[in-house]
């Protein structure tokens, strides 16, 4: 199908949205963004980018930019709380030398991201909060200011509380996971270097990596709680709450926890995979269509991936409905596999008791001895799949 004839507006502008965006301008359409935010920005927050979302990146021509925006993770590194001994190091230039994992600040990410769409000829509007979509013929944008917008494509990258996937699917009902999230940047005064490193302590972990050559450090501390916490880090909590989390994890969290200030405090929630991502000419992508848990960092990942997917389809299907169809078909497995082991992982950092963490521990460090390729090699199937060679 000729994409040029095509006029889509896309809602959110993050992660997901502006690659949409780019990957549909790229193939021809007519592409609006329409952000409720009065500035395109993002959290002060790191993330993972694998090498199946960086492929994504660099088909849509930013393989340089997002080379230097981001650090290579060289190694994946387990503890335990109280030790400085490590459980297990996956040398990831040892056993995945052909591939990049890396780690960026969200906020370059998409500076980076936002620049290329603009450049392309993409209109990003600002202050333009969707307040219902239509799937009708022609869909419509039924926006807070009053205004109604029609296209011939809708996309709904309009994140965890979207609206696009409420039109599509109902109300979604999300439950609390009893676990919470808190999330910082510190400057790297312990010089921490370009690994990802995990401390396990019974009933919570900290995931820590550096950002911005090495000037700073990302914290991601995750605790089971049962006091619940809301869904959105617009939420900042005291600093003493997340060191009494934490209390007992000595040596390095210890000392990048007490660098924080004020953290912001994530729920996590589980949400179901969205049933229908479309109808009619309304689409969904990213976090609208399956949030997931941060415990295997793909949500952003998956988000890329559906955009190169999407656009593809629209490219060569007959039809927009035919189109958006096989868009589903081909995602949808994959992310509820994605999000399944997500779902399964946390525990295994979280282990309570003694024997059983010790034994868990014993394990995993023979598994880095004896296979260290096969513990790399075992998520091959998330990091290798790669969308834009028709994965
Ligand atoms: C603790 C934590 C750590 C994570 N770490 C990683 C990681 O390392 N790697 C990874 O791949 N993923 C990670 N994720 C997941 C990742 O952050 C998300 O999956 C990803 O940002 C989703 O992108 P998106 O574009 O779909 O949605 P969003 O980033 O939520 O963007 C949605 C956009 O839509 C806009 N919007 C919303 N509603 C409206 C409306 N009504 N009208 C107009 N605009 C609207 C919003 O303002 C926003 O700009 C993590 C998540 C958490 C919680």
């Amino acid at each position: 199908m000729q994409l040029n004839e095509i006029r889509i507006v896309i809602v959110g502008a993050g992660i997901g949205g502006l690659a949409a965006a780019l990957a549909l301008r790229l193939q021809g359409a007519d592409v609006t963004v329409l952000e409720q935010a009065e500035a395109i920005a993002e959290v002060g927050a790191g993330i993972q980018v694998s090498p199946n979302g960086a492929s994504v990146l660099g088909a849509l021509g930013l393989g340089d930019a997002f080379e230097a925006a981001t650090i290579r993770c060289r190694a994946v590194v387990l503890s335990d709380y109280r030790r400085p001994a490590e459980v297990l190091r996956l040398d990831l230039t040892k056993h995945a030398a052909d591939q990049r994992f890396a780690f960026v600040h969200r906020a370059d990410l998409i500076e980076l991201l936002a620049k290329a769409v603009r450049q392309a000829g993409v209109n990003i509007r600002l202050l333009q909060k969707v307040e219902r979509v239509e799937p009708g013929s022609p869909p419509v944008l039924q926006m807070c200011s009053g205004a109604r917008i029609t296209a011939d494509l809708i996309v709904g990258a309009d994140g965890l509380h979207s609206r696009a996937r409420q039109a599509l699917n109902g109300t979604a009902r999300p439950f609390f996971t009893g676990q919470v999230a808190w999330r910082a940047v510190v400057p790297n005064d312990q010089r921490l270097p370009d690994e990802a490193r995990v401390f396990m302590g019974p009933g919570r972990h900290l995931v820590c990596y550096p950002l911005r050559d090495g000037a700073m450090v990302n914290l991601v501390a995750v605790q089971e709680r049962q006091e619940w916490a809301a869904e959105s880090w617009s939420h900042t909590d005291d600093a003493g709450n997340l060191r009494s989390a934490f209390a007992g994890f000595e040596g390095l969290p210890k000392a990048l926890l007490n660098q924080v200030d004020s953290p912001a405090l994530w729920g996590l929630f589980r949400h179901p995979v969205a049933r229908c991502w479309h109808k009619g000419r309304v689409t969904i992508l990213g976090d609208a269509a399956h949030p997931t848990l941060p415990f295997m960092a793909q949500g952003a990942n998956m988000a890329l991936e559906d955009a190169w997917v999407l656009a593809e389809e629209l490219s060569r299907a007959p039809g927009i409905e035919v189109a958006l169809d096989t868009y589903q078909n081909r995602r949808r497995p994959r992310v509820e596999r994605v999000i399944a082991a997500a779902n399964g992982n946390a525990w295994k950092y979280h282990l309570r008791s003694g024997p059983v963490r010790s034994a868990a521990h014993l394990a995993l460090h023979l598994g880095g001895l004896v296979a260290p390729a096969r513990m790399v090699r075992q998520f091959d199937w998330i990091y290798r799949h790669d969308v834009t060679r028709g994965d």
